[in-house]
């Protein structure tokens, strides 16, 4: 069966001298891999427009479960990140969590808008990427069906107190009264933290990007965002490592 659809290439492995397969979050499909034939022919356009973190047109071919891309066009390559080694050191990590949390073979379409649209502000916004790290960590979990429960305190129903803390194990929330009586223990954080966390989840889609936070603040969120995504996804991120190297 052929088909097109638009995807964005996640992964690229050679085989042998001319051929490759590429792992593609593809809008209709979800994540797929996909035989390139005669992809390092440097003059084929398939060639650059199948490479890592290229959104591409693609003209794809199934059968029995197996797909190959007949033809691609690029319609976004994120050239600028190239340049930059912290935000290449992201995007491979967003290429990493898709891999991770975007389901496979099956309709994916606000998945690939998430990843499309944190893409495009690592390349041409000054938005500090750890901003744009923690929104994308928590939408993935939330889109894949692990929403934390962030509107109250767990216990007391208090929606806003100092000294609230999150626990990661469960997604939940407590204030500070509450963990002390109940002997939990969480990740404490202020309230602006908190109110950012929420917005990582619950705010629309148009408006997940847009909010500010100090550096400080920004550290704290991603702390909570690292530690809720490793209880979930119980991984090491080989990418998430190499960005932080980079980031120091
Ligand atoms: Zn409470």
């Amino acid at each position: 069966m052929k088909f097109k659809t638009n995807g964005l290439i996640l992964k690229e492995q050679s085989i042998g001298e001319q051929d490759k397969i590429v792992t593609v979050l593809t809008a209709s499909h979800g994540v797929i891999r996909a035989f390139v034939r005669r992809a390092k022919n440097i003059k084929s356009p398939k060639c650059a427009s199948t490479g890592l973190l290229c959104y591409s047109q693609l003209s794809l071919f199934e059968n029995k479960g197996t797909y190959t891309i007949d033809e691609a066009q690029s319609i976004e390559m994120f050239i600028k990140l190239r340049n930059d080694v912290i935000k290449m050191s992201l995007a491979q990590y967003f290429c990493e969590l898709s891999l991770t949390l975007c389901p496979k073979e099956s309709e994916s379409s606000d998945y690939l808008r998430l990843i499309l649209n944190a893409l495009h502000l690592l390349c041409n916004s000054d938005k500090d990427p750890l901003l744009l790290k923690a929104c994308v960590e928590m939408r993935l979990l939330g889109l894949s069906g692990y929403m934390p429960d962030l509107i109250m305190c767990d216990s007391c129903g208090e929606y806003e107190t100092a000294n609230m803390m999150f626990v990661p194990k469960t997604g939940k929330l407590f204030c500070g009264d509450c963990a002390f009586k109940n002997g939990v223990h969480g990740i404490p954080a202020t309230n602006s933290v908190i109110t950012a966390l929420r917005h990582t989840f619950y705010q629309d889609f148009e408006k997940l990007f847009s909010f500010s936070l100090k550096r400080e603040s920004l550290i704290q969120l991603n702390v909570i965002t690292e530690s809720y995504l490793s209880c979930i996804t119980e991984k090491d991120f080989l990418t998430l490592q190499f960005f932080k190297m980079m980031s120091e």
